[in-house]
């Protein structure tokens, strides 16, 4: 029996559930639980706070564990970093005051910033040859500065609006994150064989999501250029209409780059198009 670790609540937790369901993993939802068992594939779910996932894979609490990279990173732990799962994505930012002059990373050479991944920071000063003055706290990182607590902040960073309604104003990227699987480094093979068929399902489903499945009609002498239009693709489905000169192609678009592709088939005499969502690309 496997243990997965994954977020009790919060960011991560949905997009979590969500993953395991899409892997035919059904599990109870029951957040005052700490362990659900899954009804359908040998599997335990634990749900613990995101601080504590990388420490409970690497002490063998949990066999593999679903967690922010920025957790990895930060608590150093000895974990695997088995596959991304593209979601929970954010970086991690030096800020400062909106209205500093800012001349690079020396500037913040004897400063006080407050954050919450004191390690991180550590290690890229260090690479930098920057002295700091690094304070570590729990939460609210972007009020440290208003209040007098700090020069400059290092804080988790989406869309930036935090940091404007403070004053604050991002100038290094210095970490990008997202959720990834992570694994205990020695496990025994029936758990690795379990953890295979969990990274399958997963990467398909990651693999799938943000594509569509597109079917249209085309003049069969435009099959050429509309393949030419995808080349991505190995090959195309082509089917035969009942009206001459006209079959129907199927094919695979990053939703990214639907709209383009599909006004490109257009031009090209597509006609009747169909866009569906793509549940599953199994390979
Ligand atoms: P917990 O109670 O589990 O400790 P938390 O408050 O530390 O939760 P959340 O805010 O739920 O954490 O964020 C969990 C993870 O989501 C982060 O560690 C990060 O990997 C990711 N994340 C993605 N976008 C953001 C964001 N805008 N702010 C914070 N975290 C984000
Ligand atoms: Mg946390």
């Amino acid at each position: 029996m496997l243990r997965i670790a994954i977020q009790a609540k919060g960011r991560l937790n949905e997009d979590c559930m969500a993953l395991l369901k899409d892997a035919g993993i059904n599990v109870a939802a029951s957040k005052r639980k700490l362990v659900a068992r899954a009804s359908d594939f040998p599997i335990e779910v634990l749900y613990l706070r995101d601080d504590d996932i990388p420490q409970a894979v690497a002490m063998g609490v949990a066999d593999v564990g679903i967690v922010g990279l920025n957790e990895v990173a930060e608590k150093n732990q000895n974990v695997r970093k088995l596959m991304r799962l593209g979601f929970g994505g954010c970086r991690i930012s030096l800020a400062i005051p909106r209205d500093a002059h800012y001349d690079g990373p020396a500037w913040f050479s004897g400063k006080r910033i407050a954050t919450s991944y004191p390690h991180i920071l550590e290690r890229y000063f260090s690479e930098l040859g920057i002295k700091a003055h690094i304070h570590e706290i729990a939460g609210s990182v972007e009020i440290a500065p208003a209040v007098g607590m700090a020069d400059g902040i290092f804080d988790i960073v989406s869309s930036g609006g935090t940091l404007v309604q403070n004053g604050l104003r991002e100038v290094e990227q210095v970490f990008h994150s997202e959720a990834a699987l992570i694994a205990h480094p020695n496990l025994e093979a029936e758990k690795l064989s379990a953890i295979e068929k969990l990274k399958f399902r997963f990467r398909s489903i990651v693999e799938s999501r943000g594509m569509k499945y597109v079917l249209m009609n085309l003049p069969h002498n435009r099959i050429d250029e509309a393949v030419a239009l995808m080349p991505g693709m190995r090959s195309p489905t082509i089917l035969p209409l009942a009206a001459e000169g006209w079959c129907s192609l199927h094919v695979v678009i990053r939703e990214d780059e639907l709209w383009e592709k599909v006004e490109q088939l257009k031009q090209l005499g597509a006609e009747g198009i169909l866009v569906l969502a793509l549940e599953n690309m199994i390979r």
